[in-house]
């Protein structure tokens, strides 16, 4: 309102109109007043905001390379339905010795990370399947390092094989193919290999750089040597990360728990991230108070078994590390970490950053809310159109179908009227018709239906058929028949409540016959229907 004003009498003072009109005369009196503003979609709408009051963390410079070190490397499990998947990352988190002494300890926490006897420690992301990476990479987060990609070796390269292997190239992760469920008579571990040719994945057998390793995630075979690939391929990747600028990372995903409120799976990207640290994520942020790494099945082999819940998350808990006084001091490099503390539950995929004060983080939240608020008047503003174009695009098509339907129409008639030429005269006055749309279950119906209608030849009433297909009634059977004042003869097919909902509203007659006579008995009716009433 302030500039509103200011505008207007310095407009005034220039002598011009006291209204404004102008948005970009609103604009610049705003950036003279300080603040930065934007016009939303609709020109009448201008949103500002004070500069010095909201300011988005500032990114920081890239490391420099000779702070760099070695980091562990962060793996997807990828593959087709059913391959074992899941089965292979429950017995990757069970290599955690400790952890079959719990018994099955299998909840899924968005990632875990295993330390090898040889010291080596990998995090493995467990949400296993498409949707979580392609999500993830949606959000514009490459967060892994290298996809293990499962192949049953009873089964071969399979639909989902194929795509995440095209995941894979895309998104430019390397692969190890773990070739699963060797301990079956049926496994063909070789076939598997030759399979992998032919979408240009060439193991090293065949002279190529992929590493392929018969596995049974059932029965923890060679699951040593599949870590061991992993670290081989990341040594080779030679990954490495800044421990020492401010913590970067991502959120895998982030839930309620009971005693600990909202707490999230995050995975560190950059820097450390230590006790008493403020981290930002979306729109929400949290004060790290208490920091586990989920690989904690190891530590927390010092714990009494008896208070144990088989709960991941209550094992990684406050409770256990303050009890022993052996919380986490830190988090380093790819570690995935349990962060407690948030204000809102952050979304996976958001990226965390570090923030140096509570003003700081105010401000930044300010300025993501203000942010949030224009996208969403930008989008309410995009729906409106899309609306519209939408809109015009179905007026459109109607028009082009109506035009191309009445083609098709006057073909038919030409057709069925061959033989009556000599009434040809006749058939093109406005007498009374009816036109159908035909559905039916197979196509043996509809043509024994088609037939008998051939045999119509009464000029009384015309008879059009507008469509005939089958399958259930469409949407858009109903918009046919409405166009040309038709009617739907449904024979043996469902009819769908929306549809049926649909023809109520456009006034659209549904004739529903599982017997051929009572189809035609109807048909009947209604070409009856049409001819005038006798006076
Ligand atoms: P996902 O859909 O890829 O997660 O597959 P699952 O892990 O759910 O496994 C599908 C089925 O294959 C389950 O019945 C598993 O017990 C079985 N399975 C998984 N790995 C192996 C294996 O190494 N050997 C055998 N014989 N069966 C397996």
């Amino acid at each position: 309102l302030d500039a509103l004003e200011y505008a207007n009498s310095r407009q005034a003072f220039r002598g011009g109109k006291t209204e404004i009109t102008d948005v970009k005369v609103i604009q610049k009196t705003l950036t003279f007043l300080g603040y930065r503003s934007r016009i939303i979609a609709n020109p009448e709408m201008v949103v500002a905001k004070k500069e010095e009051n909201s300011r988005d963390i500032e990114p920081q410079p890239p490391p420099d390379p000779s702070v760099l070190v070695r980091r562990p490397p962060v793996v997807t499990i990828m593959g087709h339905v059913d391959h074992g998947k899941t089965t292979l990352l429950d017995a990757l988190r069970n290599t955690n010795v400790v952890a079959q002494e719990f018994g099955g300890i299998t909840q899924h926490i968005g990632a875990f990370s295993v330390k090898m006897s040889s010291g080596n420690t990998i995090s493995f992301l467990d949400t296993p399947g498409h949707a979580a990476f392609s999500h993830m990479r949606a959000r514009g987060a490459s967060l892994t390092d290298i996809i293990i990609l499962v192949v049953a070796a009873d089964d071969g390269l399979m639909p989902q094989t194929v795509e995440s292997i095209q995941h894979a190239k895309s998104a430019d992760v390397p692969l190890i193919v773990a070739i699963n469920k060797m301990d079956k008579h049926t496994a063909d571990v070789e076939g598997t290999e030759q399979m992998l040719l032919q979408y240009d994945v060439i193991p090293e057998k065949f002279g190529g750089d992929v590493q392929c390793v018969p596995i049974s995630a059932l029965k923890g075979t060679n699951l040593q040597q599949l870590q061991e690939a992993v670290i081989t391929l990341a040594e080779l990747m030679d990954l490495k990360g800044d421990p020492v600028g401010n913590v970067e990372g991502r959120v895998i995903e982030s839930r309620l728990v009971t005693g600990k409120g909202k707490v999230a799976t995050v995975i560190i990207e950059r820097g450390t991230l230590k006790k008493g640290n403020l981290l930002i994520a979306g729109t929400s942020y949290a004060k790290v108070y208490f920091l586990s790494v989920i690989n904690s099945l190891r530590l927390v082999a010092k714990r009494e078994v008896s208070t144990l819940k088989c709960d991941v998350s209550c094992l990684t808990g406050r409770g256990i590390y303050s009890d022993k006084g052996s919380q986490l001091k830190e988090a380093t490099l790819s570690s995935p970490v349990e962060v407690t503390g948030w204000k809102e539950f952050p979304s996976a995929g958001d990226q965390v950053l570090q923030a140096q004060s509570e003003k700081q983080i105010k401000e930044a939240i300010d300025w993501r809310n203000s942010l949030k608020m224009e996208e969403k008047m930008d989008t309410d503003q995009e729906a409106i159109n899309e609306k519209r174009e939408k809109h015009d695009a179905e007026y459109k098509k109607q028009l082009q179908l109506r035009q191309s339907l009445g083609r098709r129409e006057y073909n038919f008639v030409l057709k069925t009227i061959k033989p009556n030429r000599a009434k040809e005269e006749e058939v093109h006055h406005e007498g009374p018709s009816l036109s159908i749309v035909l559905k039916g279950d197979v196509d043996g119906s509809i043509d024994a239906i088609l037939n008998t209608l051939d045999t119509y030849k009464s000029q009384i009433c015309r008879l059009s058929i507008i469509h005939h297909g089958v399958g259930e009634v469409a949407m858009s059977d109903i918009d046919n028949a409405k166009l040309f004042d038709g009617e739907i003869f449904a024979f043996n097919v469902p009819v769908s409540e929306t549809v049926r909902e649909h023809a109520k509203l456009n006034n659209v007659v549904i004739h529903e016959d599982n017997v051929i006579y009572k189809l035609f008995d109807n048909l009947v009716d209604s070409l009856s229907k049409r001819l005038p009433l006798r006076e």
